[in-house]
């Protein structure tokens, strides 16, 4: 559905929600569901109406979905529903007022709010590299992206993936599934580092080897060679050694964007700052997604108190927590976090977080690609990476809600199923 531009030059609305991502949409129709009789506004600084991010790594980048068929509402919902979308307008500058709060947009428009949210997401990263800037070097968080990191891999013969993150190897098996030869250079010692134990990060190697990638693991790059036409030629390793390459994708991680809350003068640190109900440091502002530095929602681990998730499951459960905030009945986000991310054949399921662990129980088999990995601390479960078991991922999401402590010999038992030995754990 084509968007329709919104024509009003300044107004007044009583939700203002900067960023028109996952974490957005939810807000603002978690608070219209649950009574908020107030405007709402969403402004957007991409062209299209709000759209589901993951595809764009997977089936968008192949070209089996349209960007129509990722969003998330079509412009008629919104309007029926009394959420102003406006797109294509970055906000530019933020302060607050004696009663609320007043943006101004790139296009000189003025809104005034009761409310003020700031969902602005994250930017890609890039690295300070020689010839990073080259033609053919691409990172991907946006649609725009997508479509010229799809562009080149139609025409790339060699495509290296710098980064070894879900992104980086969604990229890389997109690539692999076009027929293209596909290298992966990965600094740390280990694959998806930030977000899976050594051990499933071990397996990832292998598996993803297995589908015919080249993994490089302690990649020390020195440069992005280009050719004279200014395009990107290849990756130069410190070991002399180059990789040719028609197409780069950066995968090497996302900046929260926090412009507008230094204008506030909010507390930032890897992030917005914000407590248990998605306020920011002045009390006021809320920030939730990806931008948002929050409590842990799951308090498991306790050296990881504070943390920044970059997924869909907490841009919509801290949405859904910051529309109690505002509707004024807090409640406190407590929650077990829960990812995926879909590499070709293999599912990805992650619940809970691993970090801090100090056993690992593997179940199934990890040569036929259908493996869970079982995280403990001090003998009670506290996360599952699960590869094509969507039913042990289930059945471990579901059980983290409360304290299981268990037998790892019965975990590891796949004559039993997950679901029934997790039962007996938590009523036991
Ligand atoms: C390629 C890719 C694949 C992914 N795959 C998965 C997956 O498989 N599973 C999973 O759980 N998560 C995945 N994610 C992560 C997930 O999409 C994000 O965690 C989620 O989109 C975060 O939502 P958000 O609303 O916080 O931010 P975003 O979705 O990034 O939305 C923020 C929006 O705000 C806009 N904005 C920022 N500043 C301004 C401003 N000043 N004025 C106006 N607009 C502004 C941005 O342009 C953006 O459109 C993926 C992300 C990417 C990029």
């Amino acid at each position: 559905m084509a968007y329709e531009p919104v024509e009003d030059a300044d107004f007044d609305t009583g939700v203002l929600i900067v960023g028109a991502g996952q974490a957005a949409v939810q807000l603002a129709t978690t608070l219209r569901d649950a009574g908020y009789d107030q405007p709402i506004t969403i402004v957007g600084d991409e062209p299209h109406l709000p759209y589901q991010r993951p595809p764009l790594s997977k089936g968008y980048l192949l070209g089996d979905q349209s960007l129509g068929g990722l969003e998330f509402r079509s412009s008629e919902f919104f309007s029926d529903s009394g959420i102003k979308v406006l797109m294509g307008e970055r906000v530019e500058s933020a302060r607050r007022t004696s009663i609320g709060g007043v943006v101004q947009t790139a296009t000189g428009r003025t809104i005034t709010c009761d409310r003020l949210v700031l969902a602005v997401g994250a930017s890609a990263r890039r690295l300070p590299l020689r010839g990073v800037d080259a033609d053919g070097v691409i990172t991907l968080r946006v649609a725009a992206d997508a479509e010229r990191l799809g562009a080149r891999l139609a025409v790339a013969d060699d495509v290296v993936v710098i980064g070894g993150g879900f992104i980086g190897l969604e990229v890389a098996a997109s690539a692999k599934k076009l027929g293209r030869r596909v290298t992966v250079l990965e600094a740390a010692p280990q694959l998806m580092g930030r977000a899976v134990g050594a051990e499933t990060s071990a397996y990832y190697v292998g598996a993803t080897r297995r589908r015919g990638i080249a993994v490089m693991l302690d990649a020390r790059i020195v440069g992005i060679r280009t050719g004279d036409n200014g395009e990107v030629s290849g990756v130069d390793l410190a070991d002399g050694t180059m990789i040719p390459a028609q197409l780069i994708a950066l995968g090497v991680g996302v900046a929260p964007r926090v412009e507008l809350a230094h204008q506030l003068g909010l507390h930032v640190d890897n992030g917005i700052v914000v407590d248990d109900h998605s306020l920011a440091s002045d009390g006021w502002t809320i920030a939730i997604g990806d931008c948002a530095n929050l409590p842990s929602p799951y308090p498991i681990d306790p050296l990881l108190t504070r943390v920044r998730l970059e997924s869909v499951n907490n841009a919509v459960e801290q949405a859904n927590h910051a529309a109690q905030t505002i509707l004024g009945a807090p409640v406190p986000y407590r929650s077990v976090p829960w990812f995926w991310s879909d590499q070709g054949d293999l599912k990805l399921q992650i619940a809970g977080l691993s970090s801090g662990h100090d056993q690992v129980v593997v179940r199934g088999d990890p040569g036929a690609d259908r493996v869970a990995f079982l995280y403990l601390r001090e003998g009670r479960l506290i996360a599952a990476d699960c590869v094509n078991s969507p039913a042990d991922f289930a059945a471990v999401r579901r059980a983290l809600a409360g304290d299981v402590r268990v037998d790892p010999r019965r975990l590891a038992d796949t004559s039993q199923k997950l679901a029934v030995v997790l039962h007996d754990a938590v009523s036991a």
